[in-house]
């Protein structure tokens, strides 16, 4: 089950997902943005492990609404708030500990955040064309009985599918719309940072 130790974790392999796949993160966001997701989420994690440390937190839930706040503090792009958010609706939907069908009602509540904040529907060559099959994937899995192992690589596999599936499309949110046709051809950085996130919840369960 997803617990604090667990949330924790996650936390930490995220920061070192996205420390270690910066360049690629900020060449995606070269192409088609300002080149700066890299950096962004590699600040924004970084710090949110800072403000974990000596914290201690009252259940899964707190570390991932900690996160949240940490980012959307410290990261001023279009993903600081995002992801800020979708972390801090996690954390206040985790029931402590979380079984797999609890962690997919806390997705599930991240993604909503997402769209209520960004206003960016699936096909827009955002966050959310990850996002969306991932938290499908995971509960649908989780539905099944599966443990949260299993349920998490199903959530990664489909994050992944969903970033590759962003090259096609034509950017209708965020600076990547300002390119309109130029936009076509490239990977969303924001949906391959989230295959990211949830490729480490897989790692980590496993
Ligand atoms: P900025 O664009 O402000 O420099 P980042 O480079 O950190 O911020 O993040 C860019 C990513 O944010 C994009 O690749 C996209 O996935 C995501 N994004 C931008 N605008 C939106 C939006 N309105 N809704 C969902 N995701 C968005
Ligand atoms: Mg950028
Ligand atoms: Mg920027």
């Amino acid at each position: 089950d997803f617990d604090t130790p667990l949330a924790e974790a996650w936390v930490r392999a995220i920061a070192a997902a996205v420390e270690k796949e910066r360049a690629r993160l900020t060449d995606l966001d070269s192409a088609i943005g300002d080149g700066d997701h890299g950096s962004n989420l590699q600040r924004g994690f970084a710090a949110a492990l800072t403000a974990l440390d000596g914290l201690q937190p009252a259940g899964p839930g707190a570390v991932l609404t900690k996160t949240g706040t940490t980012l959307i503090s410290k990261v001023g792009g279009a993903s600081g708030p995002l992801y800020g958010k979708a972390f801090r609706a996690i954390g206040a939907a985790l029931p402590d500990p979380a079984a797999p069908a609890a962690v997919a009602e806390a997705l599930s509540a991240g993604l909503d955040a997402i769209r209520l904040l960004g206003k960016a529907a699936p096909g827009d060559k955002t966050i959310v064309d990850a996002w969306t099959p991932a938290v499908a994937a995971f509960r649908a899995t989780a539905a099944t009985g599966a443990d949260l192992p299993t349920a998490a690589a199903a959530a990664a596999e489909a994050a992944e599918q969903g970033a590759r599936d962003t090259i096609p499309l034509q950017a209708r949110k965020g600076r990547a719309s300002y390119l309109g046709e130029r936009s076509i051809g490239h990977q969303d950085p924001g949906a391959t940072s989230t295959a990211l996130v949830f490729r480490t919840l897989a790692d980590i369960t496993t």
